[in-house]
């Protein structure tokens, strides 16, 4: 057996950033109990860790009761905060700690400009992910082509963008039949690079490698969408993959000696938990 592991596996910049942010709160001088403001990242092993360690998950969508019911300090997720839900939270008095990534915030921003100058914008996304769910108001958000069918936008002004860690596939599909109902739309799509390179990796080789002998391990939490983002361009290919959740999952691996197995990795997955899985197959 031999194993191929894909560059770029493990934690992004984002997630490395928000978790070391939030776990460096413990040794400061803010007031307990530490709640996060949903999953910190689309990961149970690393809630679970933050969870150990003392914080809290709170309700976003019940933001106003929680806020009348509990003390201490609130953070982001990596995914970021609705303006108005981090108003609140200052309004009251409380201490936010703002660990959204500088990748989503950017982009955020940017729809928040576009939004104020009127313009009508596409937004290629997940819904109720928590990143989408930021900007829900100010977008027409499109998941699928019937979403698009839907459409039905007069303005001028339309521009297009989407959630940070959707497809390089799926942009590419959608912005062409987005242009042909608005031939005069912008196109201001942005991947985040991090995502874009693993993607633009894992389709380069799984188009070269994905023969009788080849087989792909995706590891990563089922909640992560950039993990099934990433299962989607390989499953375009073939059927001899793998998504791996748990440890446990390793077991039903069906692997023979002569195989290839290409590993990767969602951004929100620790490198402590893909040397775990890479330790139990070479054990298989
Ligand atoms: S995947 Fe990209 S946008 Fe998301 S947290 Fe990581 S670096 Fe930021």
């Amino acid at each position: 057996m031999k194993i191929v592991i894909m560059p770029k596996v493990g934690f992004c910049y984002g997630v490395e950033r928000s978790i070391t942010m939030t776990k460096e709160l413990i040794n400061g001088n803010y007031q307990k109990p530490f709640n996060l403001l949903g999953m910190l990242v689309h990961n149970n092993i690393v809630n679970d860790e933050l969870k150990s360690l003392g914080f809290n998950i709170v309700d976003i969508n019940n933001l106003a009761d929680v806020l009348n019911n509990t003390n201490g300090t609130f953070i982001t997720t990596a995914h970021g905060i609705k303006k108005e839900n981090s108003q609140m939270i200052k309004d009251m008095g409380f201490t936010l700690i703002d660990t959204t990534c500088p990748i989503v915030l950017n982009n955020n921003n940017k729809i928040y400009k576009y939004y104020q100058n009127n313009y009508d914008i596409i937004y290629i996304g997940k819904r109720n992910h928590q990143e989408s769910n930021v900007i829900k108001e100010y977008v027409h958000l499109i998941e699928n082509e019937n979403d698009i069918h839907n459409l039905n936008i007069s303005n001028n002004l339309i521009v297009l963008t989407n959630q940070t860690t959707v497809s390089i596939v799926q942009i590419e599909y959608f912005s062409k039949l987005i242009q042909e109902k608005y031939p005069n739309i912008i196109i201001d799509t942005c991947i985040c690079p991090a995502t874009k390179e693993r993607q633009q990796k894992v389709l380069e080789e799984v188009k070269l490698h994905h023969n009788q002998l080849d087989k792909w391990i995706i590891i990563g939490d089922k909640l992560s969408n950039n993990t099934k983002k990433l299962v989607e361009i390989i499953k375009e290919y073939t059927d001899k993959y793998y998504f791996i959740n748990c440890i446990e999952d390793v077991d039903n691996l069906d692997i023979l000696e002569n195989d290839t197995l290409y590993i990767t990795s969602g951004t929100s997955t620790p490198n402590t938990f893909i040397d775990e899985v890479i330790e139990k197959i070479k054990k298989k």
